[in-house]
C-alpha cells in the first residue's frame, strides 16, 4: 500500500481545496480532516454543538479559535490519523490556529510532510463559488458547469446535490475578506518553518490533482 501522508492544504475558497482533498486522500489512503465539513455535519445532527457553530457559518463569520482547535485535536488523535496521517483541508485558518497545530503534532511526534498553498485570484474564487453546488450528503462538488449525470441528485452517492447557505454573495464577501486578512499571512508562516509549494489552481481537476502528488512525492523523495 502507497506510504501515508500529513498534509496541511490552503487556498482560497473556491480554489478546489474540497475537490483535491478527497481526491488526495484516496491517493494516499489518509482521513480527509474538513473543518468545514466536521461543522456541516454538526449542523445536520442538530448537536448543540452545530447549533452554535451554525450561527458563525451563516454569516461567513469564523468559528472561535477554541472550539476548532478542540476539534481537530480530537480527529488527529484518532486511530485512523495516527498510523497513516491526514489532509487538514480548512485548517488552520488563523496564526493561532497554525501555533495550535504545530504544538499538536510535536506533541504527538507527527510532523507535517508538506504544505500545498492552491492558487486562486480572488475574482475567479468569487465566480467559482457562486456557481458551486455540493452533496448534502457527502459531500461532493459540483458546479453549475459540471452537474451530476441525473438532475440535482448525487452520482456519488445519490444524495441531494445542494447551494450551501454560506454561498450567498454577502458571505462569500466576508469569508474572502477573512481569508486575505488572516490566512493569507500563513503562507509566510508555513514557508519560514516548514516546507510549503504553491500549485496553480487552474485546468483540469486531474490536471490540478497531478501537479500536487508531484510536489509531495518530490518532497518525500528528497526526504529519503
Ligand atoms: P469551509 O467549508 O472550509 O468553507 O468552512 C465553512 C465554515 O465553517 C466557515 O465559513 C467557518 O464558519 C467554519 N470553519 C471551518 N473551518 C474553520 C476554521 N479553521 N476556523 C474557523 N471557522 C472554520
Amino acid at each position: 500500500m502507497v506510504r501515508g501522508v500529513r498534509l496541511v492544504i490552503l487556498g482560497r475558497q473556491g480554489a478546489g481545496k474540497g475537490t483535491q482533498c478527497m481526491r488526495l486522500a484516496r491517493h494516499y489512503v489518509v482521513p480527509h480532516v474538513s473543518t468545514g465539513d466536521i461543522f456541516r455535519a454538526s449542523v445536520k445532527a442538530g448537536s448543540e454543538f452545530g447549533i452554535q457553530a451554525e450561527e458563525y457559518m451563516q454569516a461567513g463569520k469564523l468559528v472561535p479559535d477554541a472550539i476548532v482547535i478542540g476539534v481537530v485535536r480530537e480527529r488527529l488523535c484518532q486511530r485512523d490519523a495516527k498510523a497513516r496521517g491526514f489532509i487538514l483541508d480548512g485548517f488552520p485558518r488563523t496564526a493561532d490556529q497554525a501555533e495550535a497545530l504545530d504544538e499538536m503534532l510535536v506533541a504527538e511526534g507527527m510532523p507535517l510532510d508538506l504544505t500545498l498553498d492552491l492558487e486562486i485570484s480572488e475574482e475567479d474564487a468569487l465566480t467559482r463559488l457562486a456557481a458551486r453546488r455540493v452533496c448534502s450528503t457527502c459531500a461532493t462538488i459540483y458546479s453549475t458547469a459540471r452537474r451530476p449525470a441525473i438532475d440535482w441528485t448525487c452520482d456519488n452517492c445519490g444524495g441531494e446535490v445542494v447551494q450551501r447557505h454560506d454561498d450567498t454573495e454577502e458571505a462569500i464577501c466576508k469569508r474572502l475578506a477573512d481569508y486575505n486578512e488572516l490566512t493569507t499571512p500563513l503562507i509566510e508562516w508555513y514557508t519560514e518553518r516548514h516546507s510549503l509549494v504553491q500549485i496553480g489552481a487552474y485546468g483540469t481537476p486531474d490536471e490540478v490533482l497531478t501537479r500536487m502528488v508531484r510536489a509531495i512525492d518530490a518532497r518525500r523523495c528528497n526526504e529519503g
